[in-house]
This record gives structure tokens, sequence and C-alpha cells, in this order.
């Protein structure tokens, strides 16, 4: 299986409809710990992405990563437009255009290294880290293990849902939720809900 680029545009569109069916999902978690946005926000930067990559289909998956993630950043209000934005860009910038499961599994690394880098937050601060950083884990792990890009996908969104459950007990120490202090404890971090999608999306597009 390759990831070219009919792949990552269904991968980009797969999550928009992702995102679309579970917006009221989402801004119910961000009322409980932030202001309630999440859900409207990334549903209108995937809307953005998704047209981005309609008007004019990219050449390779690498930029259609990278126009996926400006899309993301122009229209995605809130801390989770930049931060998904830039890791779209990073991890198109990171794909070489063979597209198979290591080249994957490269892209997504660089997608979590620039979210880290450009937010911030770390292992338990109760942010979409905690559900992106075992998800690569995961990726990572199976691809060696089979070098089969579906198995490594589905791993991976499992590893990302272990991931947001980890969220529910910890006190949130970076974004808005953090304001909270002790109340944010108890609620699943929305945007580690939304990478849960990013990874759910990967393994139905990589099924066949
Ligand atoms: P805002 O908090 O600005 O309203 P969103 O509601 O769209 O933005 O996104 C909130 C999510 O963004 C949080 O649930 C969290 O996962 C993520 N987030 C916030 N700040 C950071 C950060 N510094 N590093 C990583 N993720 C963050
Ligand atoms: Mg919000």
């Amino acid at each position: 299986m390759i990831f070219d680029t009919q792949r990552a545009i269904a991968w980009i569109n797969r999550i928009a409809e992702l995102v679309r069916a579970d917006v009221e999902r989402l801004t119910t978690l961000d009322t409980a710990i932030g202001d309630g946005d999440h859900g409207a926000n990334l549903d209108r930067g995937m809307t953005a992405a998704v047209d981005a990559l309609a008007e004019k289909e990219p050449e390779t998956p690498g930029k259609v990563l990278i126009t996926a993630g400006r899309g993301l950043v122009s229209k995605t209000g809130g801390a989770s437009g930049p931060l998904y934005g830039s890791g779209f860009r990073a991890a198109g910038k990171a794909m070489r255009d063979e597209g198979d499961v290591v080249a994957l599994s490269d892209a997504l690394e660089a997608m979590l290294r620039a979210i880290e880098e450009l937010g911030g937050a770390h292992h338990e601060d109760k942010t979409m880290v905690d559900a992106f950083a075992p998800a690569v884990a995961a990726f990572q792990q199976a691809a060696g293990a089979t070098a089969d890009m579906h198995t490594a996908a589905v791993a991976a969104a499992e590893a990302a849902e272990a991931g947001l459950a980890a969220t529910v007990p910890l006190q949130a120490r970076k974004g808005r939720a953090s304001y909270l202090g002790p109340r944010s404890v108890g609620h699943e971090d929305p945007g580690a809900a939304s990478t849960v999608l990013i990874f759910r999306a990967l393994a139905d597009v990589t099924a066949e």
C-alpha cells in the first residue's frame, strides 16, 4: 500500500467528515474545560483544508498535507488551528513521494514534533499531545513489526483512544483548560479527542 496523493487527499477528507459528525461532542468537551469552540473551530478549519484541495489538486502527498495545514492555520480559530496546521505542514515537508509505511511514519513523527515545539506541551499536560504521542509510537512499532500501513494506523488509533481516556484524571497544565486548575480534572481533553479522529481517519483510508 502506498500513501500517495489520492490517499493523502482521502485522509484529509475523512478527517473533515469525522469532525463534522462529532462537532457536538467536541463542543461539549470544550464547554466543560474550555470555551466551547473546538468543534466549530476544527470543522471550519477542515472545511477550508478540503476546499483548498478541491480547488487545485496538489501533485504529491507532501503537498496535500502542506496545503491542508495552510487551510487549517488560516481558518481554525483557537490554539488547535496553529497546532494542527503547523503539524500538517511539517508532516507534508517530511513526507517522501514514495509514500511507503516508513515515509508515513516519519511524516507523523514530524507532525508530533511540530505540535510539541509550537505548544510546548509534554506528556500528561492534558492536551492533544497525550493522544498524539502514543499514537505515533504505536504506529512506528506496528509499522516496524508488520510493515503494514493499515495495521499501523489501527494500532495508532487505538493508542490515541487510550491516550484520550488517560487525560480524564489529569489536571491541565497547558492551554485554556489550565486556567481551571483542579476543576479541569474529570474530563476528556477536547484536542486529544480530535486527535483520535485524525488517526481513526487514517485507519479508514488505509483499509483497502
Ligand atoms: P482554544 O483553547 O484556544 O479555544 P481549541 O478549543 O480549538 O482552542 O483547542 C483546545 C485544545 O487545544 C485543547 O483541548 C488541547 O488539546 C489543545 N491545546 C491547547 N493548548 C495546547 C498546547 N500548548 N499544546 C498542545 N495542545 C494544546
Ligand atoms: Mg476552545
